[in-house]
């Protein structure tokens, strides 16, 4: 699971930028780059360096796998888009060329033709005809039936479709099912093959395209070497297998040896060893994520879309996230759940804060900030889970972030602005921090709940959970006590960034007319406002009108935490107990909709700050320094590369499948 960085995070300082490093870079569309500092790459032992670099180079082959698995037309339309970008001959200063210009960094941001995050479509401000004037004269062929899914806004309009009461499978353009495969067919070929008793199951279809067999029957197209996506996971394998002798410890060893082993055999009981070996490595300085891992993508929540991190530890940070994580037992002991619900044991449950030294597949350019796994409910009940925190990155937002205007526009008044500019981001670190380590290696299945019930609602609700209890804990006089607020009202910083994104400012990510549709978005919907439903009686917090703008005012933040509290229990029932039916009304009701009357405002309010609603990573470049024998003597890093310089790299260097894969 991860968590993904809520849409800005207020409070402004003053002190001047000292540092020459730049954070911001180039904006496009609704994109603004922003660049991290690998803080302490340069001073790593040699030994480290060259394991980072084996593994960032393993980590950027895997790019071509994510365009395949966000539609089946994408990496055809990429390379048909970088042809022209690079060789056009006609005037780069004309407007259907700065048009498709911007297409293509919006398809390469996003790995595919949707939107990454509202998963819509990409309308091209150029063309066909003038496409397919410019393609004849580069000689360049474009298979027929990708015309109409650039240009007919009713082909394949969304990426992943999770509008309640349609067919999410068929109406997704997603590579996960091929085409004509319906959600009932789909899910009736998994539930079939679901194992029962098997108190230990493996994460069936994680790994594979759900495809029609000669025959008309339903088969798996298994990720693996030597089947589907094969040549990338070759290319993988082998640098793995070269950064292995610079591994940390046996145990990493270990953990690499798996890994390849799954990628040769395609094994889900092999995937579940790995993710065994690697939740138990919490030692090694240097450690990485490489591999099918989130289910957001497909609309069913079963297919892993592929990413990798490699990263390494930040020493002093982590002493924050240690002091969470052995009071693991306490925070579940005290939580407001039901105690049928609760853990009696929490295993193995490790936190750490770390400093990204590369980003890629479904985590680049968009990443998360903090990322909890493995995703498997019986190897998390029973072994635990590793939690990180992305320091770099945080902060690397919030340094965008200062100075936007943001807190100016939307925050109610100056007392409130300065909690935020105090307390805001210690705070958000902190309840990422109780997000990941905590949240989601909470509570436990009762015995006998598929976990699997929630089906396109379960990734909503168990985001909801970790954001719940974050919420709840971050408000404790055990946090004051453990050191890590100042105060008893540091966490008033959070409460109110929290409700005012989650009920106006979210709302700048989304389209006049749409409905909120990813995971993480909707989850931060219904906390709020279900909580500025529930508080309504007793005033705890109110939408205020002052010269026309709307703004959140929060009249009681006790009450408030009591409210989260109770949702908190709510939610864990829903997950411990499988209650489809209620994790359904309670993500439709309070998750989805939007007012077309505040959106507007909101809307337009924002337009005027001139920021951009997302923003995404450029990777720093590494490059091998190697003596007469080929031998590595050095690694360096640098933050010089454009984001389309970038990008073209990647497409010549990282080219590992073939227009068509099926
Ligand atoms: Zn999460």
């Amino acid at each position: 699971m991860m968590l993904t960085a809520a849409t800005l995070a207020p409070g402004e300082k003053t002190q001047a930028q000292t540092d020459s490093f730049k954070y911001t870079d180039e904006q496009f569309a609704d994109i603004q780059m922003l660049r991290y500092k690998v803080e302490g790459f340069e001073k790593l032992p040699l030994r480290e360096k060259t394991f980072i670099y084996y593994l960032q180079e393993a980590a950027l082959q895997g790019r071509d796998i994510l365009f395949d698995q966000n539609g089946r037309y994408n990496l055809r339309i990429r390379r048909m888009l970088e042809k022209v970008y690079t060789d056009y001959r006609g005037n780069r200063q004309d407007k259907d060329f700065a048009a498709l210009t911007e297409y293509l960094k919006r398809v390469w941001f996003s790995s595919g033709i949707h939107h990454h995050y509202g998963c819509e479509k990409f309308v091209p401000g150029f063309s066909e005809t003038w496409l397919r004037g410019v393609l004849k004269e580069l000689d360049y062929t474009l298979d027929e039936e990708i015309y109409p899914v650039i240009f007919d806004p009713a082909v394949m309009p969304m990426r992943t479709n999770q509008k309640d009461g349609e067919d999410l499978v068929i109406t997704s353009a997603a590579n996960y099912y091929a085409p004509g495969i319906t959600q009932a067919e789909a899910e009736k070929f998994y539930t079939q093959r679901k194992p029962g008793a098997d108190p230990r199951p493996v994460m069936m279809g994680m790994n594979s395209k759900l495809v029609r067999n000669e025959f008309g029957e339903l088969a798996e197209r298994v990720w693996r070497i030597g089947g589907l996506y094969g040549q990338a996971l070759e290319k993988i394998t082998t640098l793995l297998e070269k950064a292995r002798p610079y591994a940390c410890t046996p145990e990493q060893q270990t953990v690499i040896d798996r890994l390849t082993e799954f990628y040769r055999t395609g094994d889900l009981r092999t995937f579940d060893n790995y993710s065994i070996h690697w939740l138990k490595d919490t030692e090694s300085l240097v450690d990485f994520v490489n591999g099918f891992t989130e289910s957001y993508g497909d609309p069913l929540g079963m297919k892993a879309s592929w990413e990798s991190i490699v990263n390494f530890k930040d020493l002093e940070a982590t002493e924050r996230t240690k002091k969470l994580s052995v009071n693991a037992q306490w925070f579940e002991d005290h939580s407001p759940v039901d105690s049928r619900f609760k853990k009696e044991e929490c295993k193995g449950i490790s936190a750490k804060v770390i400093t990204a030294a590369i980003l890629a597949g479904d985590l680049y350019p968009a990443t998360a900030i903090g990322i909890n796994l493995p995703n498997s409910d019986w190897v998390r009940r029973e072994y635990g889970s590793k939690s990180v925190t992305i320091g770099n990155l945080t902060d690397s937002y919030n340094k965008a972030a200062h100075g936007s205007g943001m807190d100016r526009e939307f925050v109610i008044d100056e007392e409130t602005r300065r909690l935020i500019a105090q307390y805001g981001d210690a705070c958000d670190d902190l309840h990422t921090d109780l997000h990941e380590c905590l949240g989601h290696g909470s509570g436990k299945l009762l015995p006998g709940t598929d976990p699997d019930t929630l089906k396109a609602y379960g990734s909503t609700i168990e985001e909801a959970r970790a954001d719940l209890f974050g919420l709840y804990y971050v408000a404790d006089p055990k946090l004051v006590e453990l050191g890590l607020t100042p105060n008893k009202e540091a966490y008033k910083s959070q409460y109110y960034t929290y409700m005012m994104n989650g009920l106006l400012t979210q709302l700048v990510r989304i389209k006049p007319g749409n409905t909120i549709e990813e995971a993480h978005m909707r989850n931060r919907a219904l906390i709020a406002r279900w909580v500025f439903e529930h508080g309504k009686d007793r005033n705890v917090t109110e939408l205020v009108k002052r010269k026309g703008k709307t703004y959140v005012r929060i009249n009681d933040y006790e009450a408030m935490r009591h409210l989260f509290g109770k949702l908190l229990a709510e939610v864990q029932r829903i997950k411990s107990e499988g209650d489809y039916a209620a994790a359904r009304q309670l993500v439709e009701d309070y998750g989805v909709q939007v007012d077309p009357v505040l959106h507007q405002e909101i809307l337009s309010r924002y337009e005027r700050l001139h920021l951009s609603p997302y923003k995404g990573f450029i990777n720093p470049v590494y490059t091998a320094v190697r003596d007469a024998e080929g031998k590595i003597t050095d690694v360096t890093i640098s933050y010089e590369e454009a984001y389309a310089d970038q990008m073209l790299r990647y497409s010549r260097d990282y080219n590992t499948l073939p227009d068509v894969n099926e």
